[in-house]
C-alpha cells in the first residue's frame, strides 16, 4: 500500500527531472582539461602522483599532525561547537574499491565511542540551535553528529551503533532520493559496482526506515535540497528545490522546524555564497551547514556554520584533533598544495605581478584566476572530490 508521501515524492520527482539530469553530470568521468595539463610539480612528481592519493595522504598527514599537537598543548576550542559529518557507513568488499566518502561500521563505532570516552557531549542539532536561539550557553566539549544525503546504511548500519551508545545525530536527506531503488545519481562508485556491493551500501533511505528513526527520539532529519543539484549561480532554482525538501519533510515527517546542509557543502568552490544562503532563509529552515572545516562559535550565525568531514581513516584521536580546533589550517595548505601541483599558483602569480601585460587579453580562465586566487569554482570529481 502507497503512503501518502509516495504521490508528493513521485510528482516532485517528475517535476524536478530535469534538475536531477543536470545532477548527473556532476560526476562525469568526462576528462577535466585543467587537470590534463598539469604543472612543473605535477610532471615531476607524475611517477608517484594521482590526485586521489595525494589528497589523501595530504589529510592523512594533517591529522597525524594535528593530534600530535592537540596532545602537546590541548584543545584551543574554547567553547565552539564542532559538527562532524559522515555519508557512507558500509562494509568494504574484497575486490571493490572503497567508495570516497565511507567509514566502515567497526570504525564508526570505536570513533564515537572514543569521543564519548574522550569526553565529548554528543547532542542534537536541533536542541542546540534552539538552546542558543533562547540565549542559554552550550556546555564544552559539545559537538553533533550529522549524515549527509541519506544512504540505506545510516539505518542499517550507524543506527545500531548510535541507539547502543546513545548518540543522537541529524540525516540531511536529499528528498528526491527518497524510497528510490536506484543509487543517487551524484554516485558514481555505486553505477560502477552495484552488482557487487550490499544493497544498502548505495540504495537512498526509505520513507519507514526514517519514519522509524524519528520516532526513536535520537534521529532529527534535516533538509539537503531536493535534488542536491548544482545550484551555484541559481539561487532562484535552489530557493524552490530546497522548499520541495523542507515541504516534504514536513508533510512526512512532521517536522515543526528543518534543518538544512549545504550539497557539496564548500564555499571555496561556489556550493555556499552569500546569494544562496539568503535564498536559504527565505525557506524558513533553521540553519545552513556548509563543509568548511572550521569550529562554530555559539554567537555565530548558524547559516554561517561549516563541519569537519570524517575521512575513512580517521580516529578517536584525529577527530578530537578536529574537534579541538587542531585542523583550520589544513585545508588552506590543501589548497595550496594542490595549486602548486597544478602550476596554478605560479601563473596566478605572475599574472598579477605583471597585470598579464604580455598579451592583449586575458582569457577568462586568467580572470578567474586574478578574482578567486586559486579557488576556481569546478564541478566535484568523484575521483578527487569527497565532499558531497
Ligand atoms: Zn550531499
Amino acid at each position: 500500500m502507497r503512503n501518502k508521501c509516495d504521490s508528493v515524492n513521485a510528482s516532485t520527482l517528475r517535476t524536478k527531472a530535469p534538475a536531477l539530469r543536470a545532477g548527473a553530470s556532476l560526476n562525469s568521468h568526462a576528462p577535466n582539461p585543467r587537470t590534463q595539463c598539469g604543472g612543473f610539480c605535477r610532471k615531476l612528481l607524475m611517477p608517484f602522483y594521482t590526485p586521489q592519493t595525494t589528497v589523501n595522504l595530504a589529510k592523512h598527514t594533517a591529522g597525524c599532525f594535528s593530534t600530535v599537537l592537540n596532545r602537546l598543548f590541548g584543545s584551543r576550542s574554547a567553547g565552539a561547537i564542532g559538527i562532524l559529518t559522515y555519508h557512507r557507513i558500509s562494509t568494504m568488499v574484497a575486490g571493490v574499491p572503497e567508495p570516497a566518502v565511507n567509514v566502515t561500521p567497526d570504525r564508526f563505532r570505536r570513533q564515537i565511542a572514543g569521543l564519548l570516552n574522550r569526553g565529548f557531549t554528543i547532542r542534537p542539532l536541533g536542541n542546540v540551535l534552539e538552546r542558543l536561539a533562547r540565549g542559554e550557553a552550550i556546555p564544552p566539549q559539545t559537538i553533533i553528529v550529522t549524515f549527509d544525503d541519506g544512504y540505506g546504511c545510516v539505518y542499517t548500519n550507524a543506527w545500531p551503533v548510535l541507539q547502543e551508545l546513545n548518540v543522537p545525530a541529524t540525516v540531511f536527506i536529499s528528498t528526491a532520493y527518497l524510497d528510490a531503488e536506484r543509487p543517487f545519481q551524484f554516485d558514481p562508485w555505486a553505477t560502477a559496482h552495484l552488482d557487487h556491493v550490499p544493497v544498502d551500501s548505495y540504495r537512498p533511505l526509505t520513507t519507514v526506515q526514517c519514519r522509524e528513526m524519528v520516532e526513536s527520539g535520537l534521529i532529527e532529519l534535516g533538509a539537503h535540497t531536493h535534488t542536491h543539484g548544482d545550484f551555484r549561480g541559481r539561487s532562484d532554482a535552489f530557493c524552490s528545490d530546497l522548499q520541495t525538501s523542507v515541504d516534504i519533510l514536513r508533510a512526512c515527517f512532521g517536522l515543526p522546524a528543518v534543518t538544512f546542509a549545504f550539497p557539496y557543502g564548500r564555499p571555496d568552490m561556489g556550493f555556499v555564497s552569500d546569494e544562496l544562503i539568503a535564498a536559504a532563509r527565505q525557506t524558513g529552515v533553521t540553519c545552513a551547514l556548509s563543509t568548511e572545516m572550521k569550529l562554530n562559535q555559539p554567537q555565530s550565525d548558524p547559516f554561517t556554520w561549516g563541519r569537519f568531514n570524517v575521512d575513512p581513516w580517521d580516529n578517536a584521536s584525529t577527530l578530537s584533533a578536529k574537534l579541538d580546533g587542531w585542523y583550520g589550517w589544513a585545508p588552506k595548505l590543501g589548497r595550496t598544495v594542490k595549486c602548486l601541483l597544478s602550476g596554478r599558483c605560479l601563473k596566478t602569480k605572475i599574472i598579477a605581478a605583471t597585470g598579464g601585460w604580455w598579451r592583449s587579453e586575458t582569457t577568462p580562465q586568467d580572470r578567474g584566476l586574478l578574482g578567486h586566487r586559486c579557488a576556481i569554482p569546478q564541478p566535484p570529481s568523484a575521483s578527487t572530490e569527497p565532499s558531497i
